[in-house]
């Protein structure tokens, strides 16, 4: 196996028990694989090397939390909505019929479009969920698509209830039918848990069907108000409440003390102009936080991870440090995912080298793209 040095790290973030950020440090890939990480001067003989003069290297981001399967445009409604209209679940239906209307290819061109885009960002995992075509071809040649580009599929046939459908009746159909068809292309099973979408007794029969099914739970909740998804998420052991936007104090407690993840999707409220979520009250009360993009052509259509960190840092109460773990390891909790998200011996050498010399310039000079390389 060869054996490939990068050196003249001026810091490298490795996410290690010990030495979680390192100056002036190096590491090896063997077979894929970080074999070893150091001080510059301490590193083995290698095969290969290279130097990257300085910069920062940090884990590739983990975006636990995308829905990249879609077609059409809403930057009209992105418009009016900046022109004083608010956010409603139901812009989804926009998505659904163009969704359904556009050929695979023009599916999968969308998926690789996007994915190369948050790449060029400096992400090396995503999930992807389906939710834009609400039958059982729809969704389920969505996640045929989506797991021709990762591994982490998720089925979110409980996006929204399609037009003209009863809602009882759709609920049937999602943990039936559609469900059969779609689990053997997903990882995940998901419901958009809130007012306009589905509720409590929805949410849990759609989740207990998928989880029947072999698909591991995870749970849009609490975004656009207090409700019971978190709670819910809790209970059934999920991976991940995703939005947590609106907390009870209860809806803290039981996130602390639970193994599932509180996905922050800051480009939301960004894009909503609604209020952002507490992270700081989350972390401070023993809460796995990830962060994510959410990219979707409604509610947030940016596919970059270093705009959320900025968000994070600015306006959730996050320190950089903070926001860049939960973009990394954090998402990569968030996916029960113990090989992605940081640089320790042993992880995949997914890394992001940063034309800067820390990974704070990633809060500290918003907008700026600051990915040189992505491996
Ligand atoms: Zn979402």
């Amino acid at each position: 196996m060869t054996a490939h040095l990068v050196t003249n790290v001026g810091e490298l973030v490795t996410w290690d028990a010990d030495r979680p950020v390192m100056h002036d440090a190096a590491f090896v890939v063997e077979g894929g694989r970080i074999s070893w990480f150091g001080h510059r001067r301490d590193a083995p003989a290698a095969d290969t090397s290279s130097d990257v003069a300085g910069a920062a290297v940090i884990p590739g981001f983990v975006d636990s939390h995308t829905h990249l399967v879609f077609a059409g445009d809403r930057s009209a409604e992105f418009e009016a909505r900046m022109t004083g209209e608010p956010y409603a679940a139901g812009g989804i239906r926009t998505t659904v019929a163009a969704t359904r209307a556009a050929p695979d290819e023009l599916l999968a061109a969308t998926v690789a479009r996007h994915l190369a885009e948050m790449r060029a960002q400096g992400t090396t995992t995503a999930e992807i969920k389906s939710g834009y075509g609400l039958t059982v071809l729809d969704e389920a040649r969505s996640l045929a698509i989506a797991r021709g580009f990762t591994d982490e599929t998720t089925f979110l046939g409980a996006h929204v209830v399609p037009e003209g459908t009863d809602a009882a009746a759709y609920v049937e159909l999602v943990t039936g039918p559609m469900l059969e068809a779609c689990a053997p292309h997903a990882r995940w099973i998901d419901v958009f848990c809130e007012d306009g979408a589905f509720g409590e007794d929805e949410a849990r029969a759609v989740l207990e069907a998928g989880i029947a099914a072999g698909l591991l739970p995870r749970v849009h909740a609490n975004q656009l108000r207090h409700g019971p998804g978190v709670q819910l998420a809790v209970e059934l052991g999920a991976a991940a409440a995703d939005h947590c936007t609106y907390l009870t104090d209860d809806d803290v407690e039981a996130l602390a003390g639970s193994g599932t993840v509180a996905g922050l999707l800051p480009g939301v409220e960004f894009s909503t102009r609604q209020p952002y979520p507490d992270a700081r009250r989350l972390i401070d009360a023993g809460v796995t936080v990830s962060l994510a993009t959410d990219c979707n052509p409604g509610s947030s259509y940016t596919s970059s991870m270093p705009f959320c960190i900025a968000v994070a840092v600015r306006d959730m109460g996050m320190s950089p440090r903070e926001a860049l773990w939960s973009a990394t390891r954090g998402g990569a909790a968030s996916l029960r995912r113990d090989d992605v998200g940081h640089l320790s011996v042993g992880a995949k050498a997914d890394y992001a080298v940063l034309n800067a010399p820390s990974y704070v310039h990633l809060a500290y000079r918003p907008g700026v793209p600051l990915v040189a390389a992505v491996v």
